[in-house]
């Protein structure tokens, strides 16, 4: 089965003061038996200096197991994605970090822009803000792919998530630093097909993340399809050689 990790930050962080090396994530994919490694930027690396998505893509060029998403800027620049890009991280967009949304955001009439070619562009969006700004933003978009961070959990309650999205088939999930019933509540809300494995290194381990997963009393199929399968079709890993 193969394994891929969906959410891991890569490089300098501007408000801890640490890196995550690319040896350090390469050292626990090894370690857990994982092939692939989603990577984004630190937001407040990203929001010191920008430049922090070429490195990062550079890295993904090097380093062929890396899968570079862009940090989507103040500015709502669209992923790039004849440059290589397979996603997005779009984090508390011009609010505090982790903490609450700017809902002046939503009315910025760059936001349509944005939002209409993502659409075209295809690619998910690793999407972290409050409940309400979540629910706002994907009011706006039917095909847009969206992935939840967490379960929803620095956003709000995972279950008011559960509740809100439903039955909105563009709308994921990830599993990393949820507690495995409530990953367990989801999966029997929603199915499996929209729920994906992810580390959250450095706040998350690698092995932890992966034997929570390994250990849900599911099938090996959807545990196949947590793991590696749903990521596969959203970013159509199958195309890359
Ligand atoms: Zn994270």
């Amino acid at each position: 089965m193969e394994l891929i990790d969906s959410h891991t930050h890569w490089g300098p962080s501007v408000s801890m003061g640490t890196e995550v090396t690319t040896q350090e994530i390469l050292k626990q994919a090894e370690q857990s038996s994982v092939s692939r490694i989603v990577i984004f930027p630190f937001p407040s690396m990203a929001l010191a200096d920008e430049n922090i998505n070429v490195r990062l893509l550079k890295e993904a060029n090097r380093i062929k197991k890396f899968i570079p998403y862009y940090y989507i800027p103040e500015t709502m620049e669209p992923i790039p994605k004849e440059k290589g890009f397979y996603g997005g991280k779009w984090h508390w967009m011009r609010g505090v970090q982790d903490s609450s949304s700017n809902y002046e955001a939503l009315k910025d009439p760059k936001l349509e822009e944005f939002i209409e070619a993502s659409e075209k562009i295809d690619l998910p969006i690793v999407f972290e803000e409050e409940l309400a700004f979540t629910e706002a933003f994907a009011r706006k978009t039917k095909s847009l792919k969206i992935i939840i961070p967490h379960l929803g959990m620095l956003g709000g309650n995972p279950i008011d998530f559960l509740r809100s999205f439903k039955s909105s088939e563009n709308v994921y999930f990830d599993t990393a630093l949820a507690g495995p019933d409530t990953v367990m509540k989801f999966i029997k809300e929603i199915g499996h097909e929209r729920i994906l494995f992810g580390s959250d290194i450095p706040f998350g381990t690698m092995k932890w993340e992966l034997e929570k997963v390994l250990s849900l009393p599911i099938g090996d199929d959807k545990k196949e399809s947590i793991l590696s399968k749903n990521l596969e079709r959203l970013i159509g890993l199958n195309q890359i050689v």
